[in-house]
């Protein structure tokens, strides 16, 4: 589905994602770990045309995806209408839920399906109701995020996402703004959305998280892509020294 070759970027002279290769699956469940600074959001940000990257090729069913400054062989900048609908077949979640805060839950929900992508209101409404009711949230349709705790926005931000049914979701740290008791609750609605076969990118520091719920692991250190193994082999048997000491650390 997603195919990342030679992938590397630069914020100008600093080097923040060298040679990456990863490719991933339908249904694949990818957790994303390694330190802070290592490079994960942005990965992320060059796969959803939110940053460019400078080197190598990201394809998403055989589309080119993301823009370069200066490959040659990439283009340097992507029309808005397409980066529009690519962009569509990405869902992308935050830490900090990025709700629109004049909207109630079921307007945030509406919103896209039916500006960006001009669905019907009525269908959409309904789609957007179930959706609500689906991540815990069928009481809230009205009210507006200000009003809601952090899990309550994220689980939101989630069924913004959905309603643009796209066809992988990037999650970077989805729970790490929010409150320990709260951090269940959203962990629960993507345990369900994997469940359901949805194919995931997860940043997350949630190791046990990670560890139930993705089929592989990606360890990332330096701006390099050090170890990618399934969740049983990374978890149990690291490779490389390097992921053997940060899951030491974080465990
Ligand atoms: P992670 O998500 O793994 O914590 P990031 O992708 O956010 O890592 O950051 C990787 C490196 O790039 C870090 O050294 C960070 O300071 C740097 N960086 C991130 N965003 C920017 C930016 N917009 N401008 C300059 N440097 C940045
Ligand atoms: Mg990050």
């Amino acid at each position: 589905m997603l195919s990342i070759k030679s992938l590397g970027k630069s914020y100008d002279k600093l080097r923040v994602l060298k040679d990456i290769n990863l490719e991933i699956n339908t249904k694949d469940i990818v957790a994303l770990i390694g330190p802070s600074g290592s490079g994960k959001s942005t990965l992320l940000k060059c796969l959803n045309f939110l940053e460019p990257y400078d080197e190598g090729e990201v394809h998403f069913n055989g589309e080119l995806v993301g823009y370069s400054k200066s490959a040659s062989k990439v283009r340097k900048m992507a029309p808005q209408a397409e980066i529009n609908r690519l962009r569509t077949r990405m869902g992308m979640v935050f830490q900090n839920f990025n709700l629109f805060p004049h909207m109630t839950l079921i307007e945030n929900v509406i919103e896209g399906p039916v500006h960006v992508l001009k669905k019907p209101a009525d269908e959409v409404r309904q789609m957007a109701t179930e959706l609500l009711h689906r991540v815990g949230l069928g009481d809230k349709l009205d009210v507006k995020p200000t009003r809601l705790s952090g899990g309550q926005q994220q689980r939101a931000a989630i069924a913004r996402s959905l309603a643009m049914k796209p066809e992988l979701m990037l999650f970077d740290e989805p729970t790490s703004a929010l409150d320990p008791e709260l951090v269940g609750e959203v962990l629960a609605v993507m345990r369900d959305l994997a469940g359901d076969g949805m194919t995931m990118v997860i940043v997350t520091h949630e190791m046990s998280f990670a560890r139930e719920v993705a089929s592989r692991v990606v360890f990332m250190e330096g701006g390099y892509l050090v170890e990618d193994g399934s969740a049983e082999q990374i978890f149990t048997a690291p490779m490389n020294p390097r992921t053997k000491s940060f899951l030491s650390r974080v465990n």
